[in-house]
C-alpha cells in the first residue's frame, strides 16, 4: 500500500514511480518536501493547546481547490525545502523542548509513508507528543485503517457534499465519496469522544472542519445533514468562517468574495438545529488572522 515505486497511495492511483524521481497528480517526489515546520496557534482551541503545535507543512496537494489558502506550496510555488528524515526529527524536537504538546502533520494524504516513518522515530526516541493528522480527507479508506494507533487527533476537512461542485473547485468528482469513506474509519476508530488533559489539549479524537464558501450555504447544510444522518451529531465539528478569496478564486464570479455573516450564521443555526453539540463556531473576524503566507520565515506572523 505504501509503494512509492508504484504509487497508489491516494484514490488518484497515478502508478509512477516516486522513489525514482517522478511524480504523479500530486508533484511530490519521495523524500520529505516539507515548506516549514512551525509552531501554529491554529483555529481550534483545543488543537492549538496553551503553547501553539508543531505542525509540519507539507508542500504538494492531491487536489487543486481553486481557493486554495496554501496555493503557495501546494502548488509547489514557495520555497520548497527537501529535509533529511534527520533534519525533520531534529527540528520537532527542537520545538517540542519548548513545551508545545502536539506535532500536526498538514496536507497528508501524498505523504502517509513519510509521516509514519516520522511518528515510528519519534516514537522510537521515546517522544510520545500527541499525533494531529490534518487532511483534506482525499484518502483511502485503508490507508487511514492502517494508521490506526499511530495518529491521536484526526483532522479531516470535509469539502463537499456533492460531485459537481467537487469537480469544479478541486477536480475531483468522487470528493464526496471518499471524503465521507475515509471520516467514516476514522469515526470507527475514535468515536465521538474528544479525550482532552487537564489543559483541554486534545489527546484522542475526531474532529471534522468544514469551511463555508460563500453563495453555497445550501451545500454546508446538505453537508451537516450528511454527518448528523450517517456519522453522528455528537462528533466535534469546526464550522469556519474563514473563507478569504485567494489562487484562482479571487476573481471568480461566486468564490471572489468574503463570506457575508448571514450566510455562516444561516449554517450554524442549522448546525444548531440538527442538534451537533461539540465543536466549535469560529467568531466572523478570522478571515486575516488564518490568511498565510508561506514566502516568509513564520508563514502566519
Ligand atoms: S500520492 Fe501523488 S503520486 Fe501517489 S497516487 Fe496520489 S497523487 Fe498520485
Amino acid at each position: 500500500m505504501f509503494d512509492l515505486k508504484n504509487c497508489t497511495i491516494c484514490p488518484r492511483d497515478c502508478g509512477v514511480n516516486r522513489a525514482a524521481g517522478h511524480v504523479g497528480y500530486c508533484s511530490t517526489p519521495a523524500g520529505y518536501s516539507i515548506s516549514s515546520i512551525v509552531v501554529h496557534k491554529g483555529e481550534e482551541p483545543a488543537i492549538s493547546g496553551r503553547n501553539g503545535i508543531c505542525n509540519l507543512f507539507f508542500t504538494g496537494c492531491n487536489l487543486r481547490c481553486i481557493f486554495c489558502q496554501n496555493h503557495q506550496i501546494s502548488g509547489n510555488l514557495a520555497k520548497i525545502k527537501l529535509w533529511s528524515e534527520d533534519q525533520v526529527i531534529t527540528e520537532i524536537e527542537k520545538i517540542l523542548e519548548k513545551g508545545i504538546h502536539a506535532v500536526g502533520f498538514v496536507t497528508t494524504s501524498h505523504v502517509v509513508p513519510q509521516i509514519v516513518s516520522i511518528i515510528q522515530r519519534l516514537r522510537k526516541s521515546g517522544i510520545n507528543a500527541v499525533t494531529v493528522y490534518n487532511t483534506n480527507s482525499y484518502e483511502k479508506p485503508e490507508v487511514i485503517r492502517a494508521l490506526d494507533g499511530l495518529i491521536d487527533v484526526y483532522l479531516p476537512d470535509f469539502k463537499y457534499i456533492n460531485p459537481e461542485l467537487a469537480l469544479q473547485y478541486s477536480d475531483a468528482a468522487n470528493y464526496p465519496v471518499v471524503a465521507a469513506a475515509a471520516i467514516k474509519e476514522m469515526y470507527r476508530q475514535k468515536g465521538s469522544y474528544l479525550q482532552t488533559n487537564e489543559h483541554g489539549e486534545a489527546e484522542s479524537g475526531l474532529v471534522i472542519r468544514h469551511l463555508v464558501l460563500p453563495g453555497h450555504t445550501q451545500e454546508s447544510i446538505q453537508l451537516l445533514n450528511y454527518i448528523a444522518e450517517e456519522i453522528s451529531t455528537g462528533v466535534h465539528i469546526s464550522l469556519m468562517s474563514q473563507y478569504h478569496p485567494a489562487h484562482r478564486a479571487v476573481h471568480h464570479h461566486t468564490l471572489g468574495r468574503s463570506l457575508y455573516p448571514e450566510e455562516y450564521r444561516q449554517v450554524a443555526n442549522e448546525m444548531l438545529r440538527l442538534g451537533f453539540r461539540n465543536g466549535w463556531i469560529q467568531d466572523e473576524e478570522s478571515v486575516d488572522f488564518f490568511n498565510p503566507d508561506f514566502y516568509k520565515e513564520h508563514p502566519f506572523e
